[in-house]
């Protein structure tokens, strides 16, 4: 098998990432499963699926926000809003960003990720940079972050096509963050749900997220793969972890998901693609 795109082999190696420490840390579990209807997996290939170069058979662990569909975008649109709409006579609109990134810091570590913190974010900078929120800035405010909650899904380019190519050859589970009733109805409206397996729904996408879920879901690591646009919660802590990873960089990926890419640890890979649809290229 060539992996020929990037595979780094930094030559190191990540303590207590092997496949027997996966094996262990299956003893309860810390999160939520959402199991879902009508598996696919290992139905039969299609006719004609002459693209693929990996045998069937591997998990292929994905995520969801801006790696299957558009998400950031639209937290990027409502933020411009509520700048527009702060208008402060004192901070720049840059200066005004970068305090909503340290109120969204804040808010996130004590409430988690999801639109509620994104409200209670939006809110907090607000009244930090004005002094105080009448109730009707409030309820202005609050508009900003409810235009995301409704929005119809937007699928990047080519991923229902690939996906389904992908189901009939391997096992593909849905590894999202966030606010479970907000990442399951993304799900539902994205038509994708029949393609997964099963669907994490994390607090948190850490080291010790991966090695819990691979150990939940019987993944051996040589054959597991995580999927995803962002270097902080999807590709570094996936190799740390001890699987492989690809990372599809997306051009508008959250501030706070930004961190440089690690290397792989010798023996594991790491693939860099530029879109969605090259999966079939090497699953
Ligand atoms: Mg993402």
């Amino acid at each position: 098998m060539q992996f020929n795109s990037i595979t780094r082999n930094s030559g190191r190696t990540s303590p207590g990432t092997s496949v027997d420490n996966l094996r262990e840390i299956g003893q309860g579990r810390p999160y939520d499963l959402y199991p879902l209807r009508g598996s696919p997996y290992n139905r039969d290939v299609s006719s004609g699926d002459n693209l693929l170069s990996r045998p069937s058979g591997d998990t292929l662990l994905f995520d969801a926000d801006d790696t299957l569909w558009e998400n950031n975008i639209y937290f990027e649109r409502a933020i411009a809003s509520f700048i527009s709409y702060l208008d402060h006579k004192v901070h720049t609109a840059e200066e005004v960003r970068e305090h909503l990134n340290r109120c969204e810091h804040a808010t996130i570590a004590a409430h988690g990720y999801g639109l509620r913190s994104f409200r209670r974010s939006l809110v907090n900078c607000f009244e930090d940079l004005s002094g105080s929120v009448t109730d009707q800035q409030h309820q202005r405010i609050l508009g900003f972050a409810d235009s995301i909650a409704h929005h119809e899904i937007e699928l990047l380019p080519q991923v229902a096509e690939t996906l389904a190519h992908l189901s009939n050859r391997h096992r593909l589970i849905l590894v999202t963050k966030g606010d479970p009733v907000e990442q399951t109805g993304k799900l539902e409206r994205s038509g994708l749900a029949p393609h997964f397996t099963a669907v994490e729904v994390l607090p948190e996408k850490h080291d010790e997220a991966y090695l819990a879920l691979s150990a939940l879901h019987r993944c051996d690591a040589a054959r597991t793969w995580m999927i995803g646009n962002s270097p902080r919660s999807d590709i570094n802590p996936a190799l740390r972890a001890g699987l492989h990873a690809v990372f599809i960089p997306h051009d508008f990926t959250w501030v706070l998901e930004h961190e440089t890419v690690e290397q792989a640890p010798e023996g594991q890979h790491l693939l860099e693609l530029k879109s969605f649809q090259e999966l079939l290229q090497h699953f």
